[in-house]
């Protein structure tokens, strides 16, 4: 045998080495994955990382793992990147056109955690070329999940789930055939405001609503939590992911957070993925797939836990499930149009221009007014899909002042 370890001529790498993009590597996603890639020693080349505007951030891993790309959205911010990468070799570019251009250079595997549908378009430039993407970026799948599905199945691309409950389903589906399953049920942690009255939940502050009982993720997808809309775009998400319909789909509040889905098969088998709540289990899982790699989680200890709990979630109280639940039996456009003023309540909510309670109220008058106008329409292409995106996003900017007029 020799000493020397072999290379693959058009990826540069030594033999059984995966080499990953990491879309998004500075959030909180991005974080976990780096954190597998280091241990991984290796077992895995950085080709290329991406940030919205956290230089520093990127730089240093850019730095850490010799990546040879590394990309930041913020165009204003390139002269800061090419400074704080002098001397090192390392390519890069700025703006929306070269994080798309670190998706689609050549690797085996992307992790794609933008966040926000902004996440679409290099999501769809690894998918084009067939790479292996582990997906966290739900929201790219909400605004275009069925031009995305397609565009992957063209592809050859293999889409693997690395939202947590997904992956859960992803690995629980693996014990019968699509045809012989039931249904699919994806659990919430039912979040900070779990157990509170309505009038409660109505006036939570942005500290209240970042105050997750379980897990440490990033901030838009915490105060989704804390609405239940991150169950709603995960309904929608595991209806793409896996072709299911609206009444394949149940969701189960369970506050410990230790079974993330299940599914049922004809048989009543209920099949189920458990661990600790740690997202560096699934993405381990994506990670190394089709093989298994050493994970860093805690091991589960159900003796220590010692009770699990299940709720029926209210979708009184948490309106945000119920309207994804009617933009998923909707079709068309109406996912599109729920993501979107979605992105724009919770940054309203975020800048301290509307309360609480008035997200879910944003996102249900933008919908009714996409319905009527037939901004809702179904898009024909990714472009039309991200049109609709915008249309969307226009329409909930101008229903915020009277939405948030009303409740004052
Ligand atoms: P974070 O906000 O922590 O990180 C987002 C990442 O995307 C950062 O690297 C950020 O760069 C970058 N980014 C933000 N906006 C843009 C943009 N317009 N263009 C290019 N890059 C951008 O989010 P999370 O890691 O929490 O979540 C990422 C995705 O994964 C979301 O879709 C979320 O729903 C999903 N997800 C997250 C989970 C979690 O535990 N966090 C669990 C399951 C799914 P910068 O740092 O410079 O701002
Ligand atoms: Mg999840």
């Amino acid at each position: 045998m020799s000493a020397v370890p072999l290379r693959t001529a058009d990826l540069g790498r030594t033999e059984r080495q995966r080499v990953v993009t990491v879309l998004g590597a500075t959030g909180s996603i991005g974080d976990s994955t780096m954190d597998l890639v280091r241990r991984g020693g290796d077992r895995f080349r950085v080709e290329a990382v991406t940030a919205h505007s956290n230089v520093e951030a990127l730089a240093k891993l850019a730095r850490e793992f010799k990546v040879r790309f590394a990309a930041i959205a913020d165009e204003s911010r390139l002269g800061e990147l090419r400074a704080a990468l002098a001397g090192t070799g390392i390519a890069c570019g700025a703006g929306e056109a070269a994080v798309i251009e670190a998706a689609a250079r050549p690797s085996d595997w992307v992790m794609a955690a933008v966040s926000g549908a902004a996440g679409l378009k290099p999501a769809l430039a690894a998918v084009d070329r067939g790479a292996t993407v582990a997906l966290a970026n739900k929201e790219c799948l909400v605004c275009a999940g069925e031009l995305f599905m397609e565009r992957a199945l063209k592809a050859g691309a293999q889409v693997l789930p690395a939202d947590s409950e997904h992956n859960a389903l992803f690995q629980a589906l693996a014990s019968g055939n699509r045809e012989e399953l039931s249904r699919v049920i994806i659990t919430a942690s039912g979040g900070p405001f779990r157990t509170w009255p309505v009038e409660a939940i109505e006036q939570a502050t942005l500290e209240q609503a970042l105050k997750h009982p379980n897990w440490t993720m990033g901030q838009k997808i915490t105060i989704d939590s804390a609405s239940m809309m991150n169950k709603g775009l995960e309904v929608i998400e595991a209806a793409h992911l896996f072709a299911l319909s609206a009444d394949e789909i149940d969701v189960l509040v369970h506050p410990q957070s230790i079974i993330h889905g299940m599914v049922e098969f004809a048989d009543r088998s209920v099949v189920a993925q458990l661990g600790a709540p740690d997202m560096r289990t699934p993405i381990a899982h994506c990670l190394g797939w089709p093989e298994r790699i050493q994970g860093p989680a805690a091991r589960l200890d159900l003796a220590a836990i010692g009770q699990l709990t299940f709720e029926v979630p209210d979708l009184k109280r948490f309106p945000g499930l119920r309207l994804a639940y009617e933009a998923l039996r909707a079709g068309k456009g109406a996912a599109t149009v729920f993501n979107a003023a979605n992105e724009v309540a919770v940054a309203a909510f975020v800048a301290r221009q509307i309360k609480f309670g008035m997200i879910a109220r944003l996102v249900e008058a933008t919908m009714a007014a996409a319905a009527s106008d037939g901004t809702a329409r179904a898009p024909a292409s990714v472009d039309e899909a991200l049109a609709i995106d915008h249309r969307a996003r226009n329409i909930a900017a101008s229903l915020l002042p009277q939405i948030a007029a009303k409740a004052s």
